[in-house]
């Protein structure tokens, strides 16, 4: 028969309350141990946040960096711009006073602007008389399509191109490079001067299409 063994102290199975002692540290020890999760969690998050807030702030950092270049580029090319603009202004106003002082002054300009006026008083004549000869005889010619300085009729070609001056005043292509100077043209028919600049000569008179297209 057997013998009854002897427990040894440990050997012997936990009590009950000790199994229960046990459990509460467990409890604890795992209540604990979500508060630590929970906190890294917590920092995770913040760090988060707080990496999230450092790029907004550099990108604004940035935005404002470039709107400060762009403010600079953009003020440096306004003030080459308005430098500029001054530039070309006292240009153009020295063509004038020079054209100006040359109209006053030159015998020789004058005298041509004299002889000038005279061919175009002649011209008018030639081109009333035009006028009421087209009047009498009932012709159909289109006479609103002529220039009023030679009586030729407009085209779309050549010297019979009609070209427009400033103050509105239409002449052929013909007549406008004989009025033009290498300065300035002045319209034969209100007296008015302008002046070419640099970029401007008497090539750059547009073309007058209504002219062209008048039925
Ligand atoms: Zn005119
Ligand atoms: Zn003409």
């Amino acid at each position: 028969m057997p013998r009854k063994r002897t427990p040894k102290n440990d050997d012997v199975p936990p009590s009950l309350d000790e199994k229960n002692a046990q459990i509460q540290k467990m409890k604890a020890d795992l209540k604990k141990l979500d508060a630590e999760i929970l906190a890294e969690k917590k920092k995770g998050r913040e760090a988060k946040q707080k990496h999230k807030e450092d790029m907004e702030r550099l990108r604004w950092q940035e935005r404002g960096i470039n709107n400060e270049i762009f403010y600079q580029t953009s003020r440096h090319a306004i003030q080459i711009g308005i430098v500029k603009k001054d530039y070309d202004k006292t240009k153009i106003e020295l063509a004038q006073l020079r054209v100006d002082l040359k109209l006053a002054t030159d015998e020789q300009v004058k005298a041509e602007i004299v002889k000038e006026d005279q061919d175009t008083r002649e011209r008018l004549e030639r081109r009333t008389k035009h006028l009421e000869e087209v009047l009498k005889s009932g012709s159909n010619r289109k006479v609103w399509k002529e220039c009023e300085l030679c009586s030729l009729e407009f085209e779309e070609h050549g010297l019979w191109i009609p070209k427009v001056l400033k103050c509105g005043h239409t002449f052929c292509w013909g007549c406008v490079q004989r009025l033009a100077k290498p300065d300035f043209i002045r319209c034969p028919i209100d007296k008015t001067v302008f002046v070419f600049s640099e970029n401007d000569d008497v090539n750059k008179i547009p073309k007058n299409f209504r002219a062209l297209n008048a039925l």
